[in-house]
């Protein structure tokens, strides 16, 4: 989503304050859907030059669920950064390079307004962890479950068994 940044254009060098929502696109990561909330960029900014100088701090909730057990994991994102944007004249006489690797992306912006929605993505997937569990220490799983349910079940088989297997042999003897 764009934010105004024509305080800073009308003042260069000097530092702003902001406080700016965002919106993140659910994400597929390792076949589960990702969804966010709370996408929240605040710091300051300043155009230095032909660049916006943008840095302070992104929070985010992602929505998963726990690698181990299902549950539902709500994964606090929490992230610093210092970004700059290149503005891009309307005469588009900036050469972009081609994108060969994601880190040379060059984060640009036009006019008045700079889109944050990218780099709150990028942000957010960076500090994401590898899988989501709903606590460190969770390993039990849906099948380990319906093991213990099986478990559960057996001292009430025991005794009928124990039973018909005495009147079994009373009727041997
Ligand atoms: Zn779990």
């Amino acid at each position: 989503m764009f934010m105004e940044i024509s305080q800073a254009l009308r003042a260069p060098g000097e530092e702003f304050p902001f406080l700016h929502r965002d919106e993140i696109p659910p994400q597929e990561i390792f076949s589960e859907t990702v969804t966010f909330g709370d996408v929240l960029l605040q710091g300051q900014y300043a155009m230095l030059g032909s660049s916006l100088h943008l840095k302070g701090k992104l929070t985010a909730v992602a929505h998963a669920h726990c690698a181990a057990c299902l549950k539902p994991v709500d994964y606090n994102v929490d992230v610093d950064f210092d970004e700059v944007f290149t503005r891009i004249e309307d005469n588009r006489n900036v050469q972009h390079p081609v994108d060969d690797t994601e880190d040379d992306e060059q984060l640009t912006f036009e006019g008045s307004k700079v889109d944050l929605g990218h780099l709150a993505l990028t942000l957010t997937l960076l500090d994401l962890p590898i899988r989501f569990l709903c606590d460190e220490n969770c390993s039990s799983r849906p099948q380990e479950n319906d093991e213990t349910h099986a478990c559960q079940k057996e001292p009430d088989q025991h005794p009928f068994e124990a039973l018909q297997q005495l009147l079994t042999e009373d009727q041997e003897v």
